[in-house]
């Protein structure tokens, strides 16, 4: 039980995988949820979708008001839509470093600027950003990604110190390699995709990876106000692989 009756929330790229489970468990626990995301199409009720690019100030804007305007009020933000990137520095070109950091890190500064004055009206004010593994540990042949993590933490840590005495409560999980369609669209692209994902699954510790309703747990946790006391911390949620210092993927 965490008692998220009555509780208004946005999820980022919540319409598809960790963004959709989390969305879907908030509703579950009694929250009124809207999902912002690049293509809400497949939103279904109880959640409100509504088509935002956190990598536009003005489509983000008026995505929040709207979404505050429909769940009258806001007390949860969960900063979920992200992008990836493959490869070292050498692969990736300026531009693509710019288009990742506007979505992974300025598109939660977007949308928590945005969801500010509304969050200050709430007793139980929360931000959630999905973070990664990849914040703090060096993923080979995604430096651009990990990067955009580790700015995603520092982020998360600098929001909290500030919006502390507002009562507003600043966190992040850090997920290892989750099943969601993003994973399954790399493998998929893997010359043997099943052979892929049986290797993949083989190097979690665990030997399975993480679930999208298990990450989305931890956000529902983190966002409730069971956490009222909890703010500038990260949650791993990777079966135990940076824990236990093993070699993550
Ligand atoms: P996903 O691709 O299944 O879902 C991402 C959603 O974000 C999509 O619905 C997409 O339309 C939306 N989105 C992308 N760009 C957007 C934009 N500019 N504006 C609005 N919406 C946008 O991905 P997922 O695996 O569920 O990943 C969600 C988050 O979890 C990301 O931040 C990702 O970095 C993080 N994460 C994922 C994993 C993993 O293994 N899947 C691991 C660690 C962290």
């Amino acid at each position: 039980m965490t008692g998220l009756s009555g509780l208004r929330a946005v999820v980022t790229g919540g319409a598809s995988g960790i963004g959709l489970a989390t969305a879907r468990s908030l509703a579950a626990q009694g929250a009124a949820v809207a999902v912002l995301d690049l293509d809400p199409g497949g939103v279904s009720e109880p959640l409100v979708g509504l088509r935002a690019d956190v990598s536009d100030d003005a489509s983000v804007r008026a995505a929040v008001e709207q979404a505050v305007e429909r769940l009258g009020g806001l007390d949860i933000l969960v900063n979920n839509a992200g992008i990836g990137a493959v490869g070292s520095i050498e692969d990736n070109p300026d531009e693509q470093w710019h288009r990742v950091m506007d979505v992974n890190v300025l598109g939660i500064v977007r949308a928590t600027r945005a969801a500010l004055p509304h969050l200050r009206r709430s007793v139980h004010a929360a931000v959630v950003n999905t973070c990664s593994i990849g914040a703090t540990a060096g993923l080979p042949q995604r430096a651009l990604y990990c990067a955009s993590k580790g700015a995603v933490l520092s982020l998360t840590l600098a929001m909290a110190a500030d919006h502390v005495r507002e009562g507003i409560r600043v966190n992040c999980v850090n997920p290892g390699t989750a099943d969601t369609p993003w994973v399954s669209r790399l493998l998929d692209a893997a010359e043997d995709p099943e052979a892929e994902r049986a290797a993949l699954n083989a190097r979690q510790p665990l030997g399975r990876l993480v679930t999208a309703d298990e990450v989305a747990a931890a956000i529902v946790y983190l966002a409730s106000p069971a956490a009222a006391s909890v703010t500038g911390t990260a949650l791993a949620v990777d079966g135990g692989m940076q824990g236990l210092r093993l070699r993550p993927v």
